[in-house]
């Protein structure tokens, strides 16, 4: 038999195997399941053979294979067969109490950004005279937050956000309160995904500059925002004649029952009529198998992102609960994100 040498995914990230184990043993957990974010997945096992070894015979490790895209979305059916959920790479959903056998637990990159790309992106934000910023992260990245903050001070930029520096695909952290003061927002994070929800965040009128570590690169977002606000107010504005909604209601921290109560009574109160159907997870294969000639326009109340990344282009109008709000209050500005 070859003798088996993989792995080396950890050697990349700050995760702490120890305290996993000690939770582990406090909770006296013999049925463990591990949840890592899409895109480690196929890293679980590197986890699980750290983690093995160590727990003792009596503790069964499994892995979670259903979509792990954040800590809002938990099948709460198989959560519900373990003694333990170690949810690695998130931190909680500020929207939802997840169950007690849920626990958060850090995954950090080590990937730092070199002092050239870092120069290059000041000088870029000098010349934008944006000189007030704000510096979010997602959870993989928040070790990097307080690093770019020394360094932007140091280069004579005031930083205005306070405390609690991740961010979410729908929850921007305290973006609100400083939107009108600051010239630029920067995000870390891999790829674009959260800068651009930070975009719609801001409507369109500041410059959000997408910081990802592990490109080493950087990228100033405000055009692509405003086409993509282009592109979600034509929606709204065809959603505007609609008399027949289709409200796709999700599960676990993606049921939003309240939303959903306000648009149902918008829709009656002016006349039209509606349909809930519930998806945890909504597909492009699923909408196109459960849409028909009664629906005019779609609403995902679940996950916001799925109607911009997911379904912008699907052949009725798809629309997150912000742009039904504007829809059916007939109010095009300001743009509402994420409701
Ligand atoms: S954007 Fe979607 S996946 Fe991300 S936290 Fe919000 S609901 Fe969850």
């Amino acid at each position: 038999m070859k003798p088996i040498h993989r792995g080396g995914f950890l050697e990349h990230y700050d995760l702490d195997i120890d305290k996993m184990l000690e939770i582990i043993k406090d909770r006296a957990a013999s049925k463990v399941l591990i949840q890592i974010p899409e895109g480690f997945k196929r890293h679980a096992y590197e986890l699980v053979d750290r983690l093995s070894p160590r727990t003792g015979s009596g503790v069964e490790i499994h892995i979670d294979a259903s979509p792990g895209f954040g800590s809002c979305l938990l099948d709460l059916s198989v959560v519900g067969d373990y003694d333990l959920v170690i949810h690695i790479g998130h931190e909680q959903y500020p929207y939802w109490l997840p169950p007690k056998n849920v626990v958060f637990i850090d995954l950090q990159s080590r990937t730092r950004l070199s002092s050239d790309v870092t120069e290059s992106l000041f000088t870029e934000l000098r010349s934008l005279h944006a000189r007030r910023l704000a510096i979010y992260a997602t959870a993989q990245h928040k070790d990097l937050v307080n690093n770019l903050i020394e360094l932007a001070r140091a280069g004579g930029f005031e930083v205005l956000n306070k405390g609690q520096r991740v961010i979410f695909g729908c929850w921007f952290s305290d973006l609100d309160a400083i939107k009108n003061s600051v010239d630029a927002v920067m995000v870390i994070a891999g790829g674009k995904f959260h800068a651009l929800g930070v975009g719609l965040r801001l409507g369109g009128g500041k410059e959000v500059v997408a910081v990802d570590p592990y490109m080493n690169a950087y990228k100033l977002l405000k055009e692509h925002v405003i086409k993509v606000l282009k592109t979600r107010l034509g929606k709204v504005v065809s959603s505007l004649d609609a008399s027949s909604w289709l409200l796709i209601a999700g599960s676990a921290g993606q049921y939003r029952p309240g939303l959903i109560r306000e648009i149902s009574r918008l829709i009656t109160s002016s006349g039209g009529k509606y349909y809930v159907a519930t998806a945890p997870y909504l597909t492009r294969d699923l909408l196109t198998n459960l849409d028909s000639d009664y629906i005019d326009s779609i609403v995902v109340t679940s996950c916001p992102r799925l109607a911009i990344e997911d379904l912008h282009d699907y052949i009725k109008p798809v629309l997150t609960p912000g742009e039904a709000f504007m829809s059916l209050r007939r109010r095009l500005d300001p743009y509402v994100f994420p409701w």
